[in-house]
């Protein structure tokens, strides 16, 4: 796909959760429909779009079928088969390589490395044995994670001495792993960034993130000190991921900020939670900006609208307060429509611009 896609064109969204309903969202303002594919009866995507394929992620012919039925696609998380995409052909923006990456843990760190960005040290786990190696090379205490399927938090667990090692092993459930060092960082951010196909590249401003219990709670840019004077460093090294996937899209790179510059922690290959302030925050909203990537339209202004913005996600049973938060004058509340409020799980977010 060479020349832009004008509004009108359909847009295939695989994966139909809240980043998949508010990419519906943005697309719906300039004119383009939206076609989801989940295996899920009522994916919360689904509601605010024109067309819904309910199958699994492996069954091909119904992704091929959906691939006919669409001018471009793209992917709104990342735990998907690869294999199976590969169907989608050249349609699919960004294309599988940023997948394969992004859903091994241990594939992403080397490639991470090999782009030249510093890392926390680290070491593949196949067993017990192998953290209590982990634990002697890399000091107390690590951190292990499943090297694919984790989200928020989930497959990972803290070992601090040997004796712990073999519990850590049972509660991510004896999966192969990564172990990393843990890293006494000043505070954490994500560089959110849009690539074309022609490579052109616009940055959003980088926000600070504050995580509990492995769960973003808050977003708020501009990140301040020390996040601000780490910014050109990781700016850079975000770029040279994005460019070495060839990725289309938005792109994410969560990073630590340490005393010795930008450690980054993982690549998202997607609009991400930490750049949801865009929405009400910055010129153009990461949603937005990652369908003018796709379909091949110039990239838009990024700058910050106001002097700050910040975004509180409403976790689990935090959704209740919804009443009192659609009433707090300048507060723009975003429900996803999810259903159950399952601890833990993301229902909306509020953003309040300063
Ligand atoms: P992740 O799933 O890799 O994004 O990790 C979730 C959160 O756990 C991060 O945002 C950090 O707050 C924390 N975390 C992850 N890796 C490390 C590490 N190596 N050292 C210290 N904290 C970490």
């Amino acid at each position: 796909m060479k020349s832009a896609l004008a509004p009108g064109s359909t847009i295939g969204i695989v994966g139909g959760g809240q980043l998949g309903r508010m990419l519906a969202i943005a697309a719906a303002r300039l004119g383009f429909r939206c076609h989801i594919f989940d295996p899920h009866r009522r994916p919360c995507a689904a509601e605010v779009s024109a067309q819904f394929t309910s199958a699994a992620f492996t069954d091909e012919a119904a992704l091929s079928a959906f691939g006919q039925a669409c001018d471009v696609v793209t992917y709104e998380f990342e735990n998907l088969p690869v294999a199976a995409l590969e169907v989608l052909g050249d349609k699919l923006r960004p294309g599988t390589r940023s997948l394969e990456v992004a859903q091994d843990r241990a594939v992403e760190k080397r490639f991470i490395e090999a782009t030249g960005a510093r890392i926390a040290p680290w070491r593949t786990i196949d067993g017990v044995a192998d953290i209590v190696a982990a634990l002697t090379a890399l000091g107390a205490p690590i951190l292990l994670k499943t090297r694919r399927l984790g989200y928020d938090g989930k497959g990972q667990a803290w070992v601090h001495v040997a004796d712990d090692a073999a519990a850590a092993w049972e509660a991510i459930g004896r999966q192969p792993s990564v172990a990393e060092a843990g890293v006494a960082f000043d505070a954490e951010f994500s560089v959110i960034l849009a690539r074309t196909a022609t490579g052109d590249t616009r940055t959003f401003p980088i926000s600070r993130n504050e995580h509990d219990g492995g769960i973003l709670r808050r977003s708020s840019a501009p990140a301040g000190a020390p996040i601000d004077g780490l910014a050109s460093e990781a700016i850079t090294r975000a770029e040279a991921i994005a460019r070495a996937l060839d990725h289309v899209g938005v792109i994410t790179v969560e990073f630590f900020a340490c005393g010795e510059g930008p450690v980054a922690n993982e690549i998202a290959p997607r609009v991400h939670n930490s750049g949801h302030w865009t929405i009400e925050g910055a010129a153009t909203s990461q949603f937005e900006q990652h369908l003018r990537a796709i379909c091949s339209l110039p990239l838009g202004d990024t700058a910050l609208v106001t002097s700050m913005a910040s975004m509180d996600n409403l976790i689990g049973a935090d959704v209740e307060r919804w009443a009192e938060l659609i009433a707090e004058p300048g507060a723009r509340v975003h429900l996803y429509g999810k259903g159950e409020a399952r601890p833990g799980r993301k229902m909306g977010h509020v953003t309040r611009l300063g």
